[in-house]
């Protein structure tokens, strides 16, 4: 077989030296090295198999790992992985060497069969379940998803082949993020073809898409090891406000420094070698914030670079002497990061199906598309407000700095426009005259800076996609993809029975496509929110309208059991009850030990760092009046008072310490896992914030030198 990677990919290690084009997707055993590797009839099969979402025959399977395998050995591969997304929210992976006994004593060989490719059983035991699979029934199994081409992890020594699986229990049941993400696409993909056909599209196939924003901020590695909360809680639990904060915003889309930008250029060079479309990079509004962004590219696929890009964005940060938070507020009084997960459907032709058209027809088409993505937010904003909810993003959403826990859609005044003059003409009539005079016929491309300047909105039109504004930048965008194909797919299904009524009653097409948009445009109108999102008018207005609020993850988690929630995932087969119930279970249990894990840290913090250098900064302070008193020097009383007050903080920190410690204790004890979700989120937070207020207010007032943490200022300053 020939050699067809003539790239030895080990040797590109400057972005400079070669074209991106030529190397791009080297290290992924992608459609491409396939068609190249493979028999014509197996590679025929592997696609239909594909195509279909069907397991793979024994034969190809066997003839696949075997190309597999001597394209791996050949790239300098010595282990192979199934690499999986548990519920954990990480990634998983499992390392085994090729080697296998020959028939020689003592001698290995190379070895990887069909069966090891397919499939795998990691002991799935550790990983968490939500109940779906009690410890003594512990196996699960990964199953090789076709649809992510296999890829090269590269390490110090040597190469590693990963397997991209789908992670499902004994039963069948989905252990993880990308199985019910894959479910939604087939759902929505059904419908959208259903709807095509009404519009005299015949599509093979239609596909979501997704290009989700990366923001992530970059601090000095050596600085971030001396603070216990940023290596354990991916936060800082303590830290007084900097004298320059981002009050000048000299930091968003500046000039990028030379450190950072070496950085960013390994991570893109990472990327490019596994096939993932970075392509933007830029300074973020915060000091030492930053956004990466991808080309979009198929739902699941994206969601698989996402995850491998948090990798990426971390082990390069290490070589390069950065910790990469990934957290959602890694410090208090600055701006935090969020993931713009942008979402849009095609057919597999590419004709995005959220584009405005050329025609009158094909406006009709959007306008249909349209509305049932305005449906599907209507009826699922709590459920879509319950997708990015956790810990993390409680601390940004609604904080004036990413859009409110109001789930709204922002289109723009163009669009806007033309759904009013819908609402109010009579949609009996829609002759093409009709279509031409509400300004519908003629929809003119909509340029994206009409658009794309609302950044309070949750769920903003952005042209030709949707942009989820308030999904978490730590956060898996499995699930909320997962959400908004079903949601869109159900609407779908909607808007096509409203259809198929309207026309066998005898209505012609175009008044019959009229009608039921205008009957979803009027239906969803509470969603529409042009104005400012996090002003607290929005609030009281979006109240009025009914709007749901959940203002936190204990309030969010309530809308999972929901009977609309649950029915929108059993009927559609996305999520049995009892996958959902389990993906709920690790909500609570995860946001608990988020918690907790805060509470521990910060206990640490105080008690062994914190404390003690303020007693020592204290007896310093006062040995060094004794001398001044020795020395006949009078000591002024302000300076006793400021000692005084400093030794009143610190006895407050004790006492808030203590009240803090018994809440978390309490919080344990409770069995209950909604009282116990409650306690961590109410008492054990409040204790919390409580012990870093007068923490901060110590930082203020302790000598420098002898404060123990690195302080906000040094954390924050450019990296140079
Ligand atoms: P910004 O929102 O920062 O102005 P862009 O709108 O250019 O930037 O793109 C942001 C992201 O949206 C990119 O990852 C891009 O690939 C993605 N994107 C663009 N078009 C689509 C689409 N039709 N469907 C899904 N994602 C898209
Ligand atoms: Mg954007």
């Amino acid at each position: 077989m020939a050699k067809t990677q003539a790239q030895d990919t080990s040797s590109i290690t400057r972005l400079d030296q070669t074209k991106i084009s030529q190397y791009f997707g080297c290290n992924t055993f992608g459609e491409r090295t396939m068609r190249e590797r493979l028999q014509k009839d197996i590679y025929k099969a592997y696609r239909q198999a594909q195509k279909r979402g069907e397991p793979l025959s024994p034969e190809v399977a066997k003839s696949v790992a075997l190309a597999m395998k001597e394209w791996a050995l050949e790239q300098g591969c010595t282990h192979f992985t199934h690499w999986f997304l548990p519920m954990t929210g990480a990634t998983a992976e499992k390392h085994d060497a090729f080697i296998t006994w020959d028939e020689e004593p003592g001698q290995v060989i190379e070895r990887f069969s069909g069966g090891q490719l397919t499939q795998g059983e990691p002991d799935a035991s550790s990983f968490p379940s939500g109940g779906l699979r009690a410890t003594f029934e512990a196996r699960g199994y990964t199953a090789w998803d076709p649809a992510s081409p296999a890829f090269i992890m590269e390490g110090p020594l040597g190469k590693t082949l990963c397997i991209p699986t789908a992670f499902i229990g004994y039963h069948g049941e989905a252990l993880d993020h990308k199985v019910p993400l894959l479910r939604s696409m087939d759902v929505v993909a059904v419908q959208a073809k259903a709807a095509l056909k009404h519009f005299g599209v015949n599509a093979e196939s239609v596909v979501a898409q997704c290009g989700p924003e990366q923001e992530y901020f970059a601090v000095d590695l050596e600085l971030a090891q001396q603070r216990p909360d940023l290596m354990f809680a991916n936060r800082t639990l303590q830290g007084a406000k900097p004298p320059k904060g981002q009050e000048l915003e000299d930091h968003y889309f500046g000039s990028i420094k030379a450190r950072v930008l070496g950085f960013m250029q390994e991570v893109e060079l990472e990327c490019f070698k596994l096939g993932i479309p970075a392509k933007t990079r830029h300074n973020e509004v915060a000091p030492n914030q930053f956004e990466i962004a991808p080309i979009y590219e198929a739902a699941n696929l994206a969601s698989d670079h996402n995850q491998l890009l948090m990798e990426i964005l971390k082990s390069v940060g290490e070589r390069h002497g950065l910790a990469i938070l990934l957290h959602e507020k890694p410090f208090a009084g600055v701006n935090g990061s969020g993931k713009h997960v942008n979402w849009s459907i095609a057919t597999n032709e590419g004709q995005n199906l959220l584009e405005p058209g050329q025609t009158p027809e094909e406006n009709l088409q959007f306008l249909y598309f349209l509305s049932a993505t305005l449906k599907a937010i209507h009826t699922h904003g709590g459920l879509l407000r319950a997708s990015i909810a956790f810990a993390g993003n409680d601390h940004r959403l609604g904080a004036n700095e990413a859009p409110p826990a109001i789930m709204s859609a922002f289109l723009g005044a163009q669009l806007s426009h033309i759904l009013e003059a819908i609402e109010k003409g009579d949609a009996a009539d829609a002759s093409t005259q009709q279509i031409l005079n509400l300004g519908i016929g003629n929809l003119p491309r909509i340029e994206k800076d009409a658009t794309d300047r609302n950044r309070t909105s949750p769920f903003a039109f952005t042209g030709n996609k949707f942009e989820f504004r308030a999904v978490g930048s730590s956060q898996p965008i499995g699930l909320p993809l997962t959400v908004i194909n079903a949601a869109v797919a159900e609407a779908l299904e909607g808007l096509n029975a409203s259809l198929d009524a309207e026309l066998k009653a005898g209505k012609e097409h175009k008044a019959a496509v009229m009608a039921v948009v205008r009957k979803a445009i009027i239906e969803t109108k509470a969603i529409r929110f042009e104005g400012n999102g996090y002003s607290d008018e929005w609030k009281v207005e979006a109240e009025r309208r009914g709007l749901p609020h959940a203002k936190d993850t204990v309030a969010a988690l309530h809308i999972w059991e929901e009977p609309a929630v649950k029915a929108l995932f059993s009927k559609s087969g996305i999520l049995s009850e009892g996958e959902l119930e389990s993906r709920l279970h690790i909500r609570h249990e995860q946001y608990q030990k988020a918690i907790a894990i805060e509470t521990q840290v910060l206990r640490e913090m105080a008690e062994t760092q914190i404390l003690p250098s303020i007693t020592a900064d204290l007896g310093a302070r006062a040995a060094s009046l004794c001398q001044l008193a020795t020395a006949g020097i009078s000591v002024p009383d302000s300076l006793k008072a400021a000692l005084q007050a400093q030794a009143t903080l610190a006895g407050e920190a004790q006492t808030r310490l203590a009240a803090m410690k018994a809440a978390l204790v309490a919080a344990e004890l409770l069995e209950d896992n909604q009282a116990r979700t409650e306690a961590f989120g109410n008492q054990v937070n409040q204790s919390k914030h409580a012990l870093r207020e007068v923490l901060d207010g110590l930082e203020e007032g302790c000598d420098a030198d002898l404060w123990p943490l690195p302080k906000y200022w040094q954390l924050l300053s450019p990296l140079v």
